[in-house]
């Protein structure tokens, strides 16, 4: 086979913001024509530069322009863009064998996983793991093995909740537009209760986390029956809801209420687990340790993969043959995901993640202070927003101050991604390989686009 130069991406690709175009640039704009021809409307493009390459903290695309990329593909090249030792670990297995199938030949890389995630996931007691291809298929079969376990139908979700778009993850999901507007009727027994929200809770931020709790129990007392209930599911960090961070200790009192009950906890780590906080999950901030917990985005630096990792004896309540799937824990995806393991390891990842949080706090705190539109700072680790509201009024919501300031970043070369129930959320996902200098620069970018667009 001919010898092709190929743009290479990873570690070594230049640590540049360059922008050589108009944002999009000729290149990509005639790749978007064919977009509009060839793939349905409803499949959106945040920022619609074709990609040709990415790596370390940067994208650079078809038109030869180099962003720093504050996105990571929505929290899932945690590790990096084609970091090392997952780009040679996929690579080796493609030449090995792509596919057999667990459910026919099992093969020992989806079982490493398993281990790695059952030792790692801060479940109690033995553990059991299975792989899929996605989120919402983690969400999916969480679901299913706590229904098996306990023999109750209901499901509670909350406020702002993001789950997937397949039927049931869609209805466990809160907000209408786009994820649900037209696909309805939804999955039963779904049962919604209010999020602990600090920045908009009705009475304020301190009376927060028990009002909240209190909520919880009167619904599953009072009108779903606990008896009825199979499952809290929760985000320890609301995703797509906007990076909101429950109030202190809401999170132990829904699993106190789920105890008491006899209720389990499912928690949806696929945005904010495997290292992204700073710790491997990030419900471990709050000290809990739930029965079931579903992980995707992260886990296999950009590869198809998501898990659930649950207590062995509600795992083990499905009877053979009633999990699996076709392509799932597909061995490169697995190999994938070890490398990620290793990468978080030999690189001291969650402590990146951590100085990352600090720098992005530190000079948010110093854009909220002088500019009254940021209404919120919230986070932890590599997974900061901020929260932008109107000049005027109270906590007013300013989707097209998001809007706005976000398109101004992208012309910049800073991709940025907006969230929340409101669309007033810029959210910022750095992947861990990110250099100080960039972090720097594009925090800059974004300072400088917020003051332009109050001119
Ligand atoms: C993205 C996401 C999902 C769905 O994952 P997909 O891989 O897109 O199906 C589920 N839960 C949370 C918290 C997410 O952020």
């Amino acid at each position: 086979m001919p010898v092709v130069s190929q743009p290479v991406g990873g570690p070594d690709l230049a640590q540049v913001r360059r922008i050589v175009s108009e944002i999009p640039g000729p290149r990509s704009r005639e790749l978007l024509a064919r977009q509009r021809t060839s793939v349905p409307a409803g499949v959106g493009a945040v920022l619609p530069v074709f990609v040709e390459a990415a790596g370390g903290g940067v994208i650079v695309d078809v038109d030869g322009n180099s962003f720093i990329d504050f996105g990571s593909g929505i929290a899932v090249t945690t590790v990096g863009n084609s970091a090392p030792a997952v780009a040679g670990r996929a690579a080796a297995q493609l030449r090995r064998f792509t596919h057999t199938c667990f459910l026919v030949n099992p093969y020992e890389s989806y079982l490493d996983v398993c281990e790695k995630l059952n030792e790692l996931a801060p479940v109690p007691g033995e553990k059991r793991t299975i792989l899929v291809n996605s989120g919402a298929e983690a969400v999916e079969n969480a679901v299913k093995i706590a229904r098996a376990a306990t023999g109750r139908p209901g499901i509670v979700v909350f406020d702002h909740a993001f789950h997937g778009r397949t039927l049931l993850t869609m209805s466990l999901t809160a907000k209408n537009k786009p994820y649900k507007q037209g696909f309805g009727p939804f999955a039963p027994e779904v049962h919604r209760a209010p999020m602990a929200y600090p920045y908009r809770w009705p009475t304020g931020p301190v009376r927060c986390a028990e009002e909240a709790a209190y909520a919880l129990a009167d619904l599953l007392d009072r009108q779903v029956g606990a008896e009825n209930v199979a499952a809290v599911l929760v985000e320890p960090i609301q995703g797509e809801g906007g990076f909101v961070v429950p109030a202190p200790g809401f999170l132990s009192s829904v699993a106190n209420i789920c105890r008491a009950r006899g209720i389990l906890l499912i928690v949806d780590e696929i945005q904010a687990g495997i290292a992204r906080t700073g710790r491997m999950f990030a419900c471990e901030h709050e000290g809990i340790q739930p029965d079931l917990i579903t992980t995707a985005k992260g886990l296999a630096g950009g590869l198809p993969l998501g898990a659930v990792t649950g207590r062995a004896e509600l795992m083990d309540a499905v009877a053979a043959g009633g999990l699996g799937g076709t392509f799932s824990g597909n061995p490169v995806a697995c190999e994938a995901a070890l490398g990620v393991f290793e990468e978080i390891e030999a690189h001291g990842l969650m402590e990146r993640a951590r100085e990352i949080g600090e720098t992005m706090l530190e000079h948010l705190g110093e854009l909220a202070d002088a500019y009254s539109v940021i209404g919120d700072v919230r986070g932890r680790g590599a997974m900061i927003a901020v929260e932008l509201v109107e000049p005027e009024g109270d906590r007013v919501p300013a989707p097209d101050l998001a809007a706005r300031v976000a398109r101004r970043c992208h012309a910049e070369g800073l991709l940025v991604l907006t969230a929340g129930s409101y669309g007033n959320v810029l959210r910022f996902l750095p992947a861990l390989s990110i250099s100080d200098a960039l972090l720097k620069e594009g925090l800059t970018v974004l300072g400088e686009a917020i003051a332009q667009e109050l001119d």
